[in-house]
């Protein structure tokens, strides 16, 4: 890899996630690069159909950076759970969703209830996985993983963050992600790891 990003270059971030944009504006404010949103350039969300986080991501970022002539950044996340083959994985959104919209408290009952169907042995391992890919207009492109292991826990716990946060004990902590203060998530998570790889790649 021998591309890099440097101050004025633009990078096109190929989420319509408020949240997730300002997390990588945020990170990549030290290096004059312009962030910009799949919103603000009117891009529609293509169908995630691979059965990878990284093909995912892959559709995401392709399909942004083909629209746009910039390169373009895109990630694909979700929980594994050992004792369930690595379910929900890529389908961690799918769990939640109902007629009424996502309810991630009745995913995150689906995961404990599918656990105690088995009667999983503790801990209950499981990992945060985030899988990031910056497409060039070429179509060529860079795969950036990352990773927090852990365990899944019973009953939920903590009202901070989202999605499975209050069932997932990070390893080396006694609290779960939704009990932890949002910057020093930020700072440990799978999103944070697989960020800290893409920018050594371009920008350090
Ligand atoms: P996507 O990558 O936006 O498709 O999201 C995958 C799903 O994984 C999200 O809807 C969340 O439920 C879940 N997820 C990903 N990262 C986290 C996290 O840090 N905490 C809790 N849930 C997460």
């Amino acid at each position: 890899m021998t591309r890099r990003f440097s101050a004025g270059s633009t990078l096109l971030v190929a989420t319509h996630n408020a949240g997730k944009l300002a997390e990588v504006q945020h990170l990549l404010d030290p290096f004059g690069v312009t962030v910009v949103g799949a919103a603000e350039k009117n891009l529609p969300e293509p169908e995630e159909t691979e059965t990878t986080f990284v093909g995912n991501a892959r559709i995401k970022a392709h399909a942004a950076a083909q629209a746009t002539g910039l390169p373009a950044l895109s990630d694909d996340s979700g929980i594994e759970i050992d004792a369930l083959d690595g379910a929900p994985g890529v389908y961690t959104a799918d769990w939640a969703e109902t007629p009424s919209g996502r309810d991630f408290v009745l995913a995150m009952t689906r995961a404990h209830n599918k656990l105690e169907e088995i009667n999983a042995a503790f801990p209950r391992t499981a990992r945060f996985c985030c899988t990031l890919v910056l497409a060039w207009p070429d179509g060529s492109d860079d795969v950036f993983p990352g990773v927090m292991p852990g365990q899944v826990v019973w009953p939920m716990r903590g009202d901070q963050g989202h999605g499975y946060d209050p069932i997932f004990q990070p390893d080396g902590y006694n609290v779960t992600f939704g009990e932890m203060d949002r910057w020093e998530k930020n700072k440990i998570s799978h999103r944070a790891d697989a960020m800290r790889k893409f920018i050594a790649a371009y920008f350090d």
